[in-house]
């Protein structure tokens, strides 16, 4: 990989040759992947990106940690819609505002992103099994990607996962261990197996190119806003994985010339959940908290990429916002019936951050901000029914339907 230097702790500063089947530094700090910019602005031009066929995170190859003849993996992975929403950002009051709706994915995450990768990577090193431990989209999507491509897999998740996510993986055949405890118990026990039979890892927060794959979402917002920054970016955030990787692929083409200014990032967590958030509110170190909210996929009270997650967010000089469960499902409504874009309760939690920024004033009408949905609705059906209430339940009677509408004072002419 000519246009990659090597992997680098992000806490000594060791460096480590970029191995496909690199892991953790020696001191336990996590890898950054260093590119060669040089190389990369010597090979990659916006016009020759423009020309390029390639619908998926795969068109940004020479800034991505794969060999020349890694292939693409099978399933489409990435080149979601970024959809301007001008009456949703005059409701909330910002100049300009656009959803990144990343539900769209294959298996329905932003996850399928560093999924794709780690099905490259794992492929690259010869490995036939790989395993991760998942709040549940890391899982599905690493169960999907890695079914296409004719790899087994072994995934290990908290018993609280959703239904449909759960389903996902038990169709894509994983072998599924349901773990009767919380996400932190969950992970401990995959990285124990994991050690045991030699799997390749798909723990983001051990395997340094699974941000390289996320940060692909970065890379195409870019790109589709014609190279123009936005003055924020929103995103929901868990273990801290997704947001680093938004913040390196924003990095990446400010460092090959592609974007003039970085925007500012906007973490959103829950407010049941928040340990990352809390740090840079009280410039603590973050220490772990209950996982007390209905947003599963963020539910990380023990985050395993605090590291650059934290280095993320204070080095874009950004906002921490924290939304409670019924902002959280406001926010999946309005998203909803303003946009079209059904995201689950994790998927809109950036959006009922921006919301809430907006309502408080800090950010406003000469703000342009992009919402990252990050998971589609369809994953968690049941938390979205709770929230949005019954339809209405009548025969097939014209009569009870005009009752029913009178009662409701539905008016329709
Ligand atoms: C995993 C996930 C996140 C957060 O990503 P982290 O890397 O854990 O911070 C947000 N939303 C959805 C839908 C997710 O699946
Ligand atoms: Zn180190």
């Amino acid at each position: 990989m000519k246009h990659v230097k090597y992997g680098k702790c992000v806490k000594c500063g060791r460096t480590y040759s970029a191995v496909p089947d690199l892991t953790t530094c020696a001191c336990g700090g996590i890898l950054d992947i260093v590119y060669d910019y040089e190389y990369v602005r010597a090979h990659l031009t916006k016009e020759k990106l423009a020309a390029r066929p390639e619908r998926s995170m795969w068109r940004y190859r020479e800034l991505l940690p794969v060999a020349d003849s890694t292939e693409p993996t099978p399933l489409r992975v990435g080149w979601s819609p970024l959809y301007e929403e001008p009456r949703l950002a005059e409701i909330l009051g910002l100049k300009r505002l656009w959803v990144k709706d990343d539900g769209q994915n294959p298996t329905a995450s932003l996850k399928d992103r560093a999924s794709a990768m780690a099905v490259a990577k794992a492929r690259e090193a010869g490995a036939s099994v790989i395993a991760c431990s998942s709040t549940g989209n890391a899982a599905s999507s690493l169960a999907g990607n890695a079914a296409a491509a004719g790899l087994s897999t072994y995934i290990f998740v908290p018993s609280r996962a959703p239904k449909g996510k759960v389903a996902q993986l038990m169709t894509f055949g994983a072998t599924v261990i349901s773990v009767q405890g919380s996400y932190e118990e969950t992970f401990e026990l995959s990285k124990q197996a994991i050690d045991r039979w030699g799997w390749y890892n798909r723990n983001a927060a051990i395997n340094p190119y699974l941000s390289e794959g996320k940060k692909t979402v970065a890379l195409e917002i870019m790109e589709q806003l014609d190279w123009q920054t936005p003055d924020y970016i929103a995103i929901s955030v868990g273990d801290g994985c997704t947001i680093a990787g938004l913040w390196k692929g924003l990095k990446d083409l400010y460092a090959i010339g592609f974007i003039d200014r970085l925007p500012r990032l906007i973490s959103a967590q829950a407010a049941g959940c928040c340990p990352l958030n809390r740090s840079i509110e009280t410039g603590e170190d973050w220490r772990p908290m209950e996982e007390n909210t209905l947003a599963d996929s963020i539910a990380v009270g023990v985050p395993r990429n605090a590291d650059k997650a934290l280095m993320a967010i204070r080095e874009s000089d950004g906002l921490v916002v924290n939304v409670s469960d019924e902002e959280i499902m406001a926010a999946q409504k309005l998203l909803g019936r303003t946009c079209g874009v059904f995201g689950e309760p994790a998927g809109v939690t950036g959006a009922a951050g921006v919301k809430k920024l907006c309502e408080a004033g800090v950010i406003g009408e000469d703000n342009t901000v992009v919402s990252v949905v990050t998971g589609n609705g369809l994953k968690d059906v049941a938390n979205a029914i709770k929230s949005c209430g019954e339809p209405i339940s009548i025969p097939s009677d014209m009569d009870r339907l005009l009752a029913a509408f009178a009662e409701r004072r539905i008016t329709v002419d």
